[in-house]
């Protein structure tokens, strides 16, 4: 069924860059084939689901939206596909984002834009706007996205469903293409909050090959699904009811802490007042690591080459042709940060800020357990509307950036619809390692 959708509205949505028909159809026959023998199954046997493209899959391309890695096929498995595969999905395919996750609508991708199936005039979101369109538009039951600045919250918030970033170490990053290792985290996007509570249970865990992956018992997520908020102390922090924020937006939230309130939440004003300094450091300290990151896009050891008279014209030409331009202006922006004379002014500075902003959640969860927040400051913006704009769609991030640069986990999940029928999403923080404190909140409120 799931395939038959995809048939009939990827034309439309462009959710998908490569569709996998024949792997699904084995993973199902398999599926089925484990329950008629009367085998214990898992969440996720023949529930079929979609992975973002720069999630490395073994022997099916992977190609992070760009033209760089068109053709690459990874010769090994992420560990998140690992794990999961353990419990034998049915992987429908591999789904569209922004070009190395760059951005925020998924129209830095290389190939296609995605639209947003509850209005296809509008973006996804981004950069998992891929893995949104699938989940939300019906042609996957799950998916996997990646959340470096908000790449999983902002899409689900866009597109109407729910979205987690864990906590920083807390999924493996090893086979995920690094665009900036201290804050990429890859995370589930799901239907409702059980269904990313059983995501995240398949993919959560220390792995040895990835170095800055926690050694911390991994509880099991479906066992906050209770409906329990009384006496929770809700923090609220005015400094993300940014400039420019939609009155629906805000209101849509300031509705979601009444709910809660009488739900028998606490609610305790906070202040996070470093979150004005937020953006400024994660788009200084994202292209400062995707630089380095992307310097092994040389047309050597793999993906795309453009031949030229020496080795500089051909990695010249290769990283001219074979790059976009988002993906270049980091790459800029991140060398400038980085060099002599101005590492100091730039970079440095940035990493500073970096810890001020961890410093006042520190400080706010000494009074809270929990911190709500709006996602974004609009709902799913036009296609095309601010794409020619960076700095608009930077701004786009205020709410989502200072939990990468913090290391927090948070979850996105729907509290309104627009006039123009367009989904509202919030926000709710929790402390390190708490996955279970904001699933149990998110699940009470749902
Ligand atoms: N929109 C942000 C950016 O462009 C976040 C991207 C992400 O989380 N991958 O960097």
């Amino acid at each position: 069924a799931f395939l038959r959708r995809i048939d009939n509205l990827d034309g439309k949505l462009h959710a998908y860059i490569t569709k996998t028909a024949d792997l699904a159809m084995a993973a199902a026959k398999k599926a089925d084939a484990q329950i008629a023998a009367g085998e214990k199954i898992s969440f996720l046997t023949g529930l079929p689901g979609a992975i973002k493209d720069n999630i490395c899959t073994e022997g099916t391309k992977t190609t992070c939206a760009s033209k760089m890695l068109e053709n690459f096929v990874p010769p090994y498995n992420a560990t998140v596909m690992e794990k999961i595969g353990k419990e034998n999905p049915v992987i429908l395919g591999k789904t569209n984002m922004d070009e190395f996750a760059m951005g925020g609508s998924t129209e830095n991708s290389a190939f296609f834009p995605t639209h947003n199936p509850r209005n296809l005039s509008c973006v996804p979101g981004g950069s998992s706007g891929g893995s949104a369109a699938a989940v939300a538009g019906g042609l996957a039951a799950w998916a996997l996205g990646s959340d470096t600045g908000g790449s999983i919250r902002q899409p689900a918030s866009f597109c109407g469903i729910v979205g987690m970033k864990p906590t920083y170490g807390r999924v493996s990053r090893y086979g995920l293409v690094a665009f900036a290792s201290s804050l990429d985290q890859i995370g589930p996007l799901t239907r409702n909050v059980t269904d990313c509570a059983n995501v995240l249970n398949a993919i959560a865990g220390y792995d040895e090959r990835d170095s800055t992956s926690i050694k911390a018992d991994v509880p099991d997520y479906t066992k906050s699904l209770v409906e329990d908020v009384k006496g929770l102390k809700i923090g609220l922090p005015a400094e993300y009811f940014v400039d420019g924020m939609d009155k629906e937006v805000a209101d849509s939230v300031h509705k979601a802490i009444a709910d809660f309130k009488a739900m028998g939440a606490e609610i305790v004003d906070i202040s996070l007042p470093h979150t004005k300094y937020a953006i400024a450091a994660y788009y200084l300290i994202a292209p400062a690591e995707a630089t380095t990151n992307l310097s092994r896009y040389d047309g050597v050891s793999y993906g795309a080459r453009v031949d030229g008279e020496d080795i500089v014209e051909m990695m010249t030409n290769t990283r001219t042709a074979k790059f976009g331009n988002e993906v270049k202006r980091r790459i800029m922006i991140g060398n400038y940060a980085l060099s002599a004379g101005y590492y100091d002014a730039y970079y440095l500075k940035a990493l500073k800020m970096r810890t001020l902003v961890k410093e006042d959640y520190d400080k706010a969860f000494q009074k809270v357990d929990v911190i709500l927040t709006p996602i974004a400051p609009t709902t799913a913006f036009k296609l095309g509307s601010i794409i020619n704009d960076p700095l608009q769609m930077y701004l786009q991030d205020a709410c989502t950036v200072p939990l990468n640069l913090a290391g927090l986990p948070g979850i996105s999940l729907p509290c309104g619809v627009s006039s123009t029928g367009m989904p509202i999403g919030m926000q709710i923080i929790g402390k390190p390692l708490d996955e279970t404190g904001i699933i149990k909140a998110a699940y009470t409120y749902e």
